[in-house]
């Protein structure tokens, strides 16, 4: 009998394990892949904050960013800059390897590919059922955390419903000419509804991808093309990774003997797609969620709960704010991306932004606010019969 079976050994995942491992608690983690570190469609960057909070060496740092050009349709762009680094470009799959060896270093059991199939609860423990190499494989415990990323079938299973919206991505990684800062692109034939970019990854290379509604296949053919073309890129240098992002939280994250985290619960920024700080901070308050259950010996939904309470106060209204201005953006035509583009730059919005503290990598909703209160942009958009100002007050009110 474990004290916590995790299902998934991504980033979230093997991160909670870790901690619970480090608590003295008896952990064991079933993954489906024969190792931790499958994510190549994950570009990996993060925020200093996220990187402090990661226990990894510099060695998996592919990248320092502090600037960045963000391109409209036309191909006009913007670009922002910070005296310091502002995001940090990590080597995903190195990151999770590293995140599981030094969980496993703490004493958590990692069951490699072992396909997980069915989570069973009742009153006395949880069985977790499924088959490794050798057949049928079932394992105990008094809590299961589920950490097997979007699309995980689990929590429809066990009544907890599931997240229907979503974007999806595809990335490749790439031979850089001397690309030395992130690039933006926007546009509806790279990237409906999303955006694409290239990131330096050092040593002449760099991750060019995107996220976009669905079908993410022809579009990033496209992208290489114009990169190509623009002199760019030279070479591909991998095959293309696909993957996708939730954009919605799931409503309901926990349940007797039960929580959910990382992608599997929804912890996304709709606005980015970055997943790995918000996955982070929800997995430190399960952890402590599940110490405290365990000391108690009550494992009800009741007591549980109180994850959920304590996620929620920290990132719904975020999220609802950022998905909010997701979808604002996602039914902008191109003609309109250009528009907002040109009031941007013409009244130097985006400077002004920049030099608010309340710009920061990972969290949105109040530069968001600060942009729908910039009057010259709302007084435009409201030509464009695109109302923002109204949102920005109902937000106040919540
Ligand atoms: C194109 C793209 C680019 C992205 N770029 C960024 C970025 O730059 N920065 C950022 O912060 N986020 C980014 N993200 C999001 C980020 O990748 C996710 O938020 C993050 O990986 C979520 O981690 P997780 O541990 O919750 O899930 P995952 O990383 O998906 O891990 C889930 C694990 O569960 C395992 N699993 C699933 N089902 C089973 C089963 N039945 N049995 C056993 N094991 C199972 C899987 O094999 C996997 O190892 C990007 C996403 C995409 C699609």
């Amino acid at each position: 009998m474990y004290d916590v079976i995790i299902v998934g050994a991504g980033i979230a995942g093997s991160y909670t394990a870790g901690k619970l491992a480090g608590q003295g608690l008896r952990v064991c983690v079933l993954e489906k892949n024969a190792h931790a570190g499958h994510k190549s469609s994950c570009t990996g960057i993060v925020s200093r904050d996220c990187f402090e909070l990661l226990p990894v060496d510099t060695r998996i740092v592919q990248w320092q960013a502090r600037s960045a050009k963000i391109f409209s349709p036309s191909g006009k762009y913007i670009r922002v800059e910070r005296e310091t680094t502002q995001a940090y470009i990590l080597d995903r799959p190195a990151l999770d390897l590293s995140i599981a060896k030094q969980a496993e270093a703490s004493g958590a059991e990692f069951h490699f590919s072992t396909y997980v199939s069915g989570i069973h609860k009742d009153a006395k423990s949880v069985r977790v059922q499924g088959s490794d190499k050798n057949g049928q494989v079932s394992f105990e415990s008094k809590v299961v955390v589920i950490a097997s990323g979007f699309g995980t079938s689990f929590t429809k299973a066990l009544g907890l419903g599931q997240i229907n919206e979503y974007a999806q991505g595809a990335q490749v990684e790439v031979v850089n000419k001397d690309i030395e800062e992130v690039e933006v692109y926007s546009g509806t034939d790279i990237a409906p509804g999303f955006f694409a970019w290239l990131v330096p990854a050092g040593a002449g290379r760099a991750k060019a991808g995107l996220l976009c509604r669905n079908n993410p296949g022809p579009y990033i053919k496209i992208l290489l093309e114009h990169l190509q073309q623009q002199g760019k890129i030279e070479a591909v240098r991998s095959n293309i990774s696909y993957g996708a992002v939730p954009l919605k939280p799931l409503a309901r994250t926990y349940a007797d003997r039960l929580i959910v985290i990382g992608d599997a619960a929804g912890q996304v920024k709709p606005t980015t797609g970055g997943g790995i700080y918000f996955g982070l901070l929800c997995a430190r308050i399960a952890v402590g969620t599940i110490c405290d259950t365990i000391k108690n010996n009550n494992f009800s939904a009741r007591n549980l709960s109180v994850y959920q309470k304590k996620w929620h106060e920290m990132l719904k209204r975020e999220l609802a704010i950022d998905y909010w201005a997701h979808k604002f953006y996602r039914k902008l035509s191109d003609r309109q991306i250009e528009h907002i583009f040109d009031i941007i730059e013409h009244h130097s919005i985006h400077e002004s932004l920049l030099a608010s503290p309340d710009i920061t990598f990972d969290w949105h909703s109040n530069v968001i606010l600060d942009a729908i209160k910039h009057r010259s942009l709302d007084k435009s958009l409201g030509k464009l019969n695109l109302r923002l100002a109204s949102h920005s007050n109902n937000s106040k009110r919540r």
